[in-house]
């Protein structure tokens, strides 16, 4: 018995991993720590070697970080503008100190203040 051929539904398209790099790292200025002035930090890329200030935001010594909600291995990593920031590739393999992610979360909620992961992200910490 001959059935018909199934209809395929498409798929959904998914923005590219490389398009949300490129538009976090222009929205952060490359580093985010180095943007928002953090004391003491110094942009350091692959092999150890410092960034140059003038460097391009997308540049190759850039990366992108995603920002967990929760604490622990648990937390899903989301690809989207709102859950990610631009950091170098030092400080993000070090990788980042508890105080570092702090002004990473406060930057996305500054900028994302409807979204509802990030307002209730930490709540016990105070001036979100
Ligand atoms: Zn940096």
């Amino acid at each position: 018995m001959l059935y018909p051929k199934p209809i395929r539904k498409p798929k959904p398209r998914r923005r590219s991993r490389t398009d949300l790099r490129t538009e976090v790292l222009i929205r952060d200025g490359g580093c985010l720590l180095r943007t928002l002035g953090y004391p003491g930090h110094e942009c350091i890329g692959m092999f150890e070697t410092p960034i140059h200030r003038d460097a391009p935001a997308t540049g190759p010594g850039y990366t992108l970080e995603h920002v967990p909600a929760a604490h622990g291995p648990s937390d899903v990593r989301r690809d989207d503008p709102a859950h990610c920031v631009g950091l170098c590739y030092g400080t993000n393999v070090k990788p980042p100190s508890s105080d570092e992610r702090e002004v990473m979360r406060r930057h996305l909620r500054g900028l994302f203040p409807a979204c509802p992961e990030l307002a209730t992200m930490f709540s016990g910490d105070g001036d979100g």
